[in-house]
């Protein structure tokens, strides 16, 4: 049946149509159109079954696969490690999470403990839960609240959405858990009044210390932010907005916990989003790159000192009283320790940086051609363009418009995304996120093709 289906791309897509309930899609549209089913990946370039090619500007739609397609020595790492010893729970060690553990920290200068997990949203729970741990344990119950920013995103379980800061992902799934509490975004662009002006990014870092002063900072154990907010826009702070909040965080005793499911493993130029900013965080989760989507991993690294929070032999309950059969599965870090070299090895990071710069290059150039573009952000292979309808009053377009500028390119063949269905009213920022090994004949091909999308859409 399998080489009947393969051979046979109506049937496979007749089984996707009866059978796959598709992550966020309106299936009304699949009744007068196909699924789209992708059957093979190389580089920067996935084909469809029904052999159409696509430069992948999206790194599997999302941010995911940082090394790119078809990289045949982790699926071999991957093999010859499962014929050996497939699986064992995390309670035990195992070589390949020794291993990647260690050179993953030598990655991170002031973290060295990583508990293994299998998404970022698990990821992420975790130091929801680690937080609330050490509340219970040594601060007799308060400082349990936890933290998030507007327009910030972590993740889909009922946490994670209860610290989400897009609104359209919450809706209708409430209620949520008590104890997190929404702080204002960073974004310039779209500064809120009161904080507009200059000193921007000191003032958005101010509003988060208001926030702890008014929750009582004795209840506040955590900030949870992006580096840079990735699906809510592409929201890089601006300057002194990390230094002061890093103050904030010390004077408060207020743990940071950036979360770089997105911009980690070199997305932004360095291995982290975090280093970009000198900050120093407690803990740090992150997911998409780490084995770029060859293997399901995660992890939440964190200090020394947060680890040893856990550790009082006296008392049965001290230990992370968590659990996740899969969480370390033996694919997954020997997937990502691959990964890890492949990065360190083509100095892929470095490559984000410098590409990074061409694309935003491109962007800034078809800004001045295209009024429609109202602003440019980015860092690294990691870029936004935000699209208003008129450049003085920064009214946005609408969803539909942006909607039709990503059909446009899918046409011409190019994957982008849209910060779609994430923040109401503002759902008007097309993202950039190609896999790092890109060069610059593929970002040409990028921006030509929303060139012309942008010149057929907008006129
Ligand atoms: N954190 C951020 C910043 C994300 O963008 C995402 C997913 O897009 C998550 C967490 C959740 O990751 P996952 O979908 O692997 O659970």
């Amino acid at each position: 049946m399998d080489s009947l289906m393969q051979n046979d791309p109506a049937r496979v897509i007749e089984a996707d149509r009866a059978h796959v309930w598709h992550h966020m899609m309106q299936h009304r549209q699949l009744e007068t159109t196909d699924p789209r089913i992708i059957v093979e990946g190389r580089g920067m370039r996935v084909w469809d079954i029904t052999g159409k090619e696509h430069l992948d500007a999206t790194s599997g739609g999302v941010w995911t696969v940082n090394v790119g397609y078809g990289r045949e020595r982790i699926a071999d790492a991957v093999r010859d490690h499962l014929v050996k010893m497939c699986y064992f729970a995390g309670s035990q060690g195992t070589v390949p999470g020794a291993r990647f553990a260690e050179a993953l920290t030598e990655k991170m200068p002031g973290l060295s403990r990583v508990y293994f997990a299998n998404s970022g949203s698990e990821a992420n729970e975790k130091a929801f839960k680690m937080v609330r741990q050490i509340a219970h344990k040594h601060h007799g119950g308060r400082k349990s609240k936890i933290l998030y920013r507007e327009r910030d995103y972590h993740g889909t379980t009922l946490a994670c959405l209860s610290a989400g800061g897009q609104l359209e992902r919450n809706a209708q799934y409430g209620p949520f858990a008590p104890g997190f509490v929404m702080v204002p975004h960073c974004l310039e662009y779209r500064a809120q009044d009161e904080f507009a002006g200059s000193d921007y990014g000191v003032r958005a870092a101010e509003a988060i210390e208001e926030v702890i002063l008014r929750e009582g900072p004795d209840t506040v154990g955590a900030l949870c932010l992006e580096p840079i907010t990735a699906g809510g826009g592409i929201i890089v702070p601006p300057r002194g907005y990390w230094e002061k909040v890093q103050e904030i965080c010390r004077k408060y005793d207020v743990l940071l916990h950036i979360d770089e499911v997105v911009c980690g493993m070199g997305r932004t130029g360095t291995w982290f989003g975090y280093q970009q900013f000198g900050v120093k965080p407690d803990i740090v989760t992150m997911a998409k790159g780490v084995a770029s989507g060859y293997a399901a991993i995660s992890c939440c690294v964190t200090t020394e000192a947060v680890f040893e929070r856990f550790k009082d032999a006296s008392d049965p309950m001290a230990h992370f009283r968590d659990i996740s059969t899969f969480g370390g599965c033996t694919s997954g870090p020997v997937a990502a320790l691959e990964n890890l070299r492949i990065l360190e090895e083509e100095e892929l990071p470095d490559n984000s940086t410098r590409m990074g710069v061409y694309l935003q290059e491109g962007l800034f150039a078809l800004m001045e051609k295209h009024r429609v573009i109202g602003d440019v952000r980015g860092m690294g292979l990691f870029a936004g363009a935000e699209l208003v309808a008129d450049r003085d009053t920064r009214e946005p377009v609408s969803e539909k418009q942006v909607g039709a500028v990503v059909a446009d390119c899918l046409k011409q063949g190019v994957l982008i995304g849209a910060s779609n269905r994430s923040v109401p009213g503002l759902n008007n920022v097309l993202l950039f996120a190609p896999a790092l090994i890109a060069e610059e004949d593929d970002i040409d091909e990028i921006l030509e093709a929303v060139d012309g999308a942008l010149g057929r859409v907008f006129g």
